[in-house]
């Protein structure tokens, strides 16, 4: 059968196989799941997260850090192991403060941005002592309130919604008019509102967008970034000390996506930041990163409850699907449904496929895993395995969505 074979992901051979059964932190699949206690989870490798941020540091400039964006993949214990690998956090919800601060990671090395944070909120951050990437003239107004109320001075950096947009990118976070950061042209008029705030100015943040597997565009963002920041120096109440110039970096999820080429962006940014130190010698440049860090790490497991035939089709029914899983539904932000890379975990090396469509147990025709593709021929209680699942997986899915049981996370 040659319809549809499998897509050959670099993430098939992160883990390893024995005996035909996918391997995850040491343990066999089947093992796994009797450890868990149930199907459907989640399993984060902790391993493949080390190796992943060594990996990347190998590439990129010494000088650079690292920052994890939680809403990648806030699960408490990948959180914690992250802030033993990465330089900083940027999170984006009072909630996420909270699960960053319970790490070890200081709160001098985490930012805070994302629209409408409420004056609760920002107290809570200015208390904690984050920085706080500031969306909007109104919001500055609001953390010097606070300030006031509370007696403490705010680390601020404003996000900046540039004039340019990141190319080619999956998610397009600015240029244009958009919800996110200060428009650049009015940029300098904000400058002047923290100096007359008395705020504590600690940079620029530059957030263009998400999902990028072209270098290219990437390495034309950052360059556009960090100038853009020289640009405005001379209009700063005091020297820029924080440069987060984004993130972006994708992974490959789909039949013909390819690596991004982390070498190739690593060596033009020492380039471009050589020249920045030059004008900006305080600011520490700072890259945020999600799915680039985690999301290979990350496996869903789900288990077959039926194999059905409706009109020469064949339909594998699990007990997970969109409600956990929304991303691999192709329901968060795709445009043409394609599958995420899947496999039988417990029948790696069988080579007798069958072409099958797999789907949850929703009632909606949205509830689709995969969408007929040549897998191993599969049983009733077999594990199904969705890849590229350590982002934007259990937390960004509907997870109430018709009263089905909830999934678990684990960290092995
Ligand atoms: C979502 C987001 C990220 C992370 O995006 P990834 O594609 O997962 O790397 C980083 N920064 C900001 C401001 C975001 O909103």
């Amino acid at each position: 059968m040659t319809l549809n074979t499998p897509p050959r992901h670099a993430t098939s051979t992160i883990f390893p196989i024995e005996s035909g059964e996918l391997v995850i932190g040491n343990l066999p699949l089947g093992r796994l799941a009797l450890r868990v206690g149930q199907t459907p989870f989640y399993a984060y490798d902790r391993l493949a997260l080390t190796r992943r941020v060594a990996e990347l540091r190998r590439h990129m400039p010494a000088k650079l850090k690292i920052h994890y964006a939680m809403k990648a993949n806030p699960m408490p214990a990948v959180v914690q192991h992250m802030a033993t690998l990465v330089d900083g956090f940027d999170l984006a919800s009072a909630g996420e403060m909270k699960v960053a601060l319970d790490t070890t990671m200081p709160a001098e090395q985490i930012s805070f941005a994302g629209p409408g944070k409420r004056p609760q909120e920002l107290q809570q951050a200015i208390a904690a002592g984050v920085t706080i990437n500031v969306e909007s003239p109104h919001e500055l107004q609001t953390i010097a309130k606070q300030c006031e109320l509370m007696g403490l001075n705010a680390k601020v950096a404003l996000r900046i919604n540039p004039a340019f947009e990141l190319k080619a990118s999956g998610m397009k976070m600015g240029g244009g008019p958009k919800q996110f950061g200060i428009d650049e042209e009015i940029i300098p008029a904000a400058l002047q509102q923290i100096k007359r705030l008395g705020l504590a100015f600690q940079g620029f943040h530059i957030y263009s967008g998400s999902q990028n597997l072209k270098a290219e565009a990437i390495i034309d963002a950052q360059q556009k970034s960090l100038r853009l920041a020289a640009a405005l120096a001379e209009h700063c109440p005091s020297a820029i000390l924080k440069l987060n110039i984004g993130g972006g970096f994708g992974i490959p999820y789909f039949p013909g996506d390819t690596e991004l080429d982390i070498a190739q962006v690593g060596e033009a940014l020492a380039a471009e930041m050589a020249t920045t130190e030059k004008a900006l010698p305080e600011a520490e440049v700072i890259v945020e990163l999600g799915r680039y860090l985690v999301g290979e790490a990350g496996i869903y497991v789900t288990r077959v409850i039926d194999k059905k035939v409706s009109r020469g089709q064949t339909f594998l029914v699990v007990d997970g699907g969109l409600h956990h899983h929304l991303a691999a539904s192709g329901n968060f932000g795709q445009v043409i449904r394609k599958n995420y890379p899947v496999a039988i975990g417990n029948k790696m090396d069988s080579q007798a496929l069958e072409t099958v469509n797999i789907v949850g147990p929703l009632c909606t025709p949205l509830d689709i895993l995969a969408d007929k593709m040549a897998l191993p021929k599969v049983e009733i209680g077999d594990l199904v395995v969705i890849y590229q699942s350590g982002a934007y997986g259990y937390t960004a899915s509907p997870a109430r969505f018709l009263s089905q049981p909830e999934a678990v996370e684990v960290l092995v």
